[in-house]
């Protein structure tokens, strides 16, 4: 990158109406929101962001053939190099620090670190990474570097077998990028232990963003039956039987999930109070409400019921089925506990969803904790899909 020094870079210019997005901290520039380019563009390449005025904007990379045109990196003069990515991912690591991290926690978490489209996640000597967007994918050399300094770490897994990556031209793919070692590994949270498999698994592998919201089901399980629903590994499940579950029952639709997920049972010996079982959660939800079954606690952690913004009235009925469903299953007096993950959905649509659901069940709702995700994964104010995990405990009383 001594380009930066010996020849100018390409600068581009922005619209005038897009300034005050940009200048209040928003990090991406789309396609529309250029007036002129001075200079060659190469994708994947660092250019030089003046907003209308002639202002420093700052420094990114671009991507013309991706809706998201610029990214930017930086607000200043200074140079995109290895040292650079070193200090965004050593302040990335203080600052989970001083949260409490210590062992686990998204390490990187894009856009939110200053990192756009990089996904780091520490499963303690373990590092998953992902390069969402051709212009971070060309530093992955970089990163990888970073890491290997930072935190001489056992392995450091790629999981960029995401669709999104298609939009910027980049194909899936997913192996090592250090020596190979056993990819399922075991990691620590709240007491507990979990196996985590960090080549086969969901996503990087784990649910790192409903760590703190795990802690929350402490006392509304104690002496309780539990039944969960889209339960992946058990972690919900798990810690249910460790606070003090009478019995607990999970149902996940991955027959592979739900064999990890006793495995964690047995790991964490509550083998005999939590079992799962690989079955249509809608189905269960619907079927079991009308034989009469009941619980004094039901969970549902459903994955996004939409990628796009064309789906959201889908995605809503399908929260609001399942809610209403859960909300029957219950004991009066009962806790449904209640996530959703997309940030396509807003919290006050997650919210009125559910307030629809006791409407149309005919119940009393009453708040009990109102969460988002853990806090590695910070939200940007201003950067609205930051904020995306919306995790809900209500009680649920009879009309
Ligand atoms: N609660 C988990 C994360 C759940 S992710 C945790 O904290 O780790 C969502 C899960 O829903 C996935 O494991 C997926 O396999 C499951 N799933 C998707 N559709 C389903 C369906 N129709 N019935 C049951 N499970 C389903």
């Amino acid at each position: 990158m001594f380009c930066d020094y010996i020849c100018d870079m390409t600068k581009v210019y922005l619209n005038k109406r897009i300034q005050p997005r940009i200048a209040s901290g928003h990090p991406w520039i789309y396609n529309n929101e250029i007036d002129r380019v001075a200079g060659p563009i190469e994708a994947g390449d660092i250019v030089e962001v003046y907003y209308f005025d002639g202002q420093l904007a700052g420094r990114g990379y671009i991507n013309p053939d991706s809706q998201i045109m610029i990214r930017l990196l930086t607000r200043k003069r200074e140079e995109i190099n290895a040292s650079f990515f070193h200090q965004k991912i050593s302040e990335a690591w203080a600052y989970r620090q001083k949260l409490g991290y210590t062992e686990n926690c998204r390490l990187v978490f894009g856009e939110a670190d200053g990192l756009p489209a990089l996904i780091v996640d520490k499963f303690n000597d373990y590092f998953v990474i992902q390069t969402l967007s051709l212009g971070i994918e060309k530093w992955k050399a970089e990163i990888i570097a970073a890491i290997n300094t930072i935190f001489n770490p056992k392995g450091i897994y790629e999981r960029n077998d995401v669709p999104v990556r298609e939009l910027e031209g980049l194909i899936q793919q997913k192996g090592f990028l250090t020596d190979p070692f056993p990819t399922e590994i075991i990691i620590k949270e709240n007491d507990l232990q979990f196996y985590v498999n960090i080549e086969t698994g969901q996503k990087t592998g784990y649910f790192l963003d409903q760590q703190d919201n795990r802690r929350a089901i402490q006392n509304i399980v104690k002496g309780a039956d539990v039944l969960g629903a889209f339960t992946y590994t058990g972690t919900f499940e798990i810690h249910a039987a460790h606070y003090g579950a009478k019995s607990v029952l999970g149902i996940d639709i991955s027959e592979s999930a739900v064999e990890q997920a006793n495995k964690n049972a047995v790991l964490n010996k509550l083998d005999h109070i939590v079992k799962f079982e690989a079955m249509n959660a809608f189905d269960v939800l619907k079927n079991w409400g009308r034989e009469g079954k009941k619980y004094d606690v039901v969970m549902l952690d459903p994955p996004a019921f939409t990628k796009s913004r064309n789906n959201i009235d889908k995605a809503v009925t399908g929260y609001k089925e399942i809610n209403l469903r859960g909300m029957q299953l219950l004991r009066n007096g009962g806790f449904l506990v209640t996530s959703s993950c997309t940030n396509l959905v807003s919290p006050e649509l997650f919210l009125d969803t559910i307030y629809m659901a006791a409407r149309d069940a005919k119940k009393r709702i009453r708040q009990v904790t109102y969460q988002t995700q853990s806090s590695d994964h910070p939200i940007i104010w201003g950067m609205e899909n930051t904020h995306y995990l919306k995790f809900l405990i209500v009680e649920v009383c009879d009309r």
